[in-house]
């Protein structure tokens, strides 16, 4: 569960659900939202958490925000009541609240978190590609908000974000900065980027105060030995591809259960199937965008105030390395500049070691 900083006194306080509101009024405010924020008016008022754990008892699947009275000690029953974060009040030490959520990990009976109870774990344990195939039926027309708070919940502390931070990653960038701006950003550093998008990188990761961006590099030693000229993309992208973005991708990703990605279904005819969760090499891929179009990622860039990559306003609809990318032309689809010429469409990245 997250803890959201105390607003500035200056600052109104979050559009707030009283917790003794009725049940139905709530599950009104809730139907189509992707947030909810419930207010505590005393710490003793239990009808918050009720409130909170109908809801997701009701499949309420969008993020939950408790806000107002409330105690440190109450923190992991906020968490199994079904809430996302906690809104901590002036003066609270969230060095209190963590030691709180921290102080036992181990629940013994189902609640409206996503904690599985001991006897559960011992009698059947989901496998990945089940949990992969029920959450993509629960969340594969949902908005990405709700998407991606369904991702951390299942996956805490164990999900990272996969960005080239190119021509649309500001959209799913700013997403994730709104959740969790901690979260680790891997960008895949192949040597070959455009400049734009390493000055790009900088500046966007600063705009959304992301904390954690990591570089990915090729390992050294394997690209003396395969690739000493750096140019090995004429002769043969797909081993190029395979040094510089899929190895180095699997050594950094080994470190999580789930990965997040920019993909969306419009981008291109290999993607127009593309699940919301899926499992790629016993590892969870989380595509939050799946379901935007073309019009809504614009929308998106304009809502937030964005900063566009540099190229993209010179045709570049999606932007991999330089000797791998062209500008595309009107009626093209967006990744029809990358690899043009060849048969080559996708960098392996997103396909598994079954199919490289
Ligand atoms: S996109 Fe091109 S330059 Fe970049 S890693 Fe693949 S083949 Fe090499």
């Amino acid at each position: 569960m997250r803890l959201l900083d105390p607003l500035p006194e200056t600052e109104e306080p979050d559009a707030a659900i009283p917790g003794d509101t009725p049940l139905a009024e709530v599950e009104a405010a809730a139907s189509g939202a992707n947030r909810l924020t419930i207010r505590f008016g005393a710490f003793r008022d239990g009808r918050g958490f009720s409130l909170a754990s109908i809801l997701r008892e009701r499949g309420y699947g969008g993020e939950l925000i408790a806000t107002g009275d409330l105690l440190p000690d109450q923190a992991r029953h906020l968490k199994r009541s079904g809430f996302d974060a906690v809104r901590l009040n002036p003066g609270a030490d969230p060095a209190e609240w963590r030691a709180m959520l921290a102080v036992i990990d181990t629940v013994y009976q189902p609640a409206a978190d996503a904690a599985v109870p001991v006897w559960r774990r011992r009698a059947a344990v989901e496998t990945l590609e089940q949990k992969a195939a029920r959450l993509d039926a629960q969340y594969r027309d949902a908005e990405p908000e709700a998407i991606l708070a369904a991702a951390h919940r299942e996956f805490p502390g164990r999900i990272a974000q996969l960005s080239s931070f190119g021509a649309e990653a500001a959209v799913s960038l700013h997403l994730l900065a709104q959740t969790d701006p901690s979260t680790p950003v891997l960008f895949l550093d192949t040597g070959q980027h455009f400049l734009q998008t390493l000055s790009y990188r900088d500046q966007l990761a600063d705009r959304l105060g992301l904390t954690n961006v990591k570089i990915v590099l090729p390992d050294a030693a394997e690209r003396a030995g395969e690739d000493p000229k750096d140019n090995l993309w004429r002769t043969d992208p797909d081993a190029c591809c395979d040094l510089r973005k899929v190895r180095p991708l699997g050594r950094a990703a080994a470190a999580y259960d789930a990965l997040i990605t920019g993909r969306k279904r419009y981008q291109a005819a290999t993607r127009e199937r593309l699940a919301v969760f899926e499992v790629l090499d016993g590892q969870v891929r989380v595509n939050p965008l799946a379901n935007l179009d073309a019009d809504e990622v614009e929308a998106r860039f304009e809502a937030h105030d964005l900063p566009a990559h540099p190229l993209a306003d010179q045709g570049y609809a999606s932007i991999g390395c330089w000797p791998c990318t062209r500008a595309v032309r009107s009626g093209e689809d967006a990744r029809a500049g990358r690899w043009s010429g060849t048969d080559k469409v996708e960098c392996g990245i997103h396909m598994g070691a079954r199919a490289a």
